[in-house]
């Protein structure tokens, strides 16, 4: 009993943390919103997806986590998944390609700071491009284990951190990138390099003309890499 309330205490921080974030996003004209856990996120993710919709997908462990990637899979949506299994590299390129006029695109983000600065570092690209501009519907979703103090922090947390693991999901990149086998960023010139292209959204339009197109869920539990 004790236990559960220290528990319940150590995570009051970080709610009021989060609220100041939601807070701050909503001011970039970015919405924002809290799903305690992988369940109520995915409800709350499912719920934005209009049945019929063509939907588009930038890699992400937080999304196959909280169980979206499978529902898209199977329901009545046109699912682009350029990682499909069995399909080749032009296919998959093509899928990514279709992705960027999706009706709702669907990916995780690498880190979230605390004045709500969307920080991603992408390979290929496709999934930094699609949260910019293309699709109806962005739906970001993010783990607090990828909430940071600053940009700062943020780049160091993807390089020094999500990055080196993020290769280690892929053994058969040949060469693999150094990260992958030390652990360690070497700024390397890897034809598999994963930190080709940064991204930082800070803010988006909503005027007569243009409508903001993104929207963050967090989630109270720690997702991703
Ligand atoms: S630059 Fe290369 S070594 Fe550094 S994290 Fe990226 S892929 Fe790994």
């Amino acid at each position: 009993m004790r236990n559960t309330a220290l528990r319940v205490d150590a995570r009051k921080p970080m709610k009021r943390r989060i609220q100041q974030i939601i807070q701050r996003l909503s001011e970039n004209n970015i919405a924002a919103i809290y799903a305690e856990n992988r369940s109520e996120a995915l409800e709350v993710v499912m719920s934005m997806i209009p049945e019929g919709s063509v939907v588009g997908f930038g890699d992400s462990l937080t999304l196959r986590q909280i169980g979206t990637v499978d529902l898209l899979e199977k329901g009545n949506y046109t699912f682009l998944n350029p990682w499909k299994p069995g399909i080749n590299v032009d296919e998959s390129i093509m899928l990514k390609k279709q992705a960027l006029t999706s009706d709702v695109f669907v990916t995780g983000t690498n880190a979230l700071t605390t004045d709500g600065k969307i920080v991603n570092v992408d390979g290929h690209g496709n999934r930094v491009a699609a949260m910019l501009f293309g699709p109806d519907k962005v739906i970001l979703v993010i783990g607090i284990n990828k909430i940071v103090e600053n940009i700062d922090e943020a780049l160091r947390r993807i390089r020094d951190e999500s990055a080196p693991l993020n290769v280690k999901r892929h053994p058969n990149w040949d060469p693999l990138p150094p990260c992958g086998t030390t652990g360690v960023c070497e700024d390397c010139s890897s034809p598999w390099r994963i930190c080709n292209k940064t991204v930082i959204i800070e803010r988006q339009y909503d005027n007569d003309r243009y409508k903001p197109i993104i929207t963050v869920v967090i989630v109270g539990e720690e997702l991703g890499i």
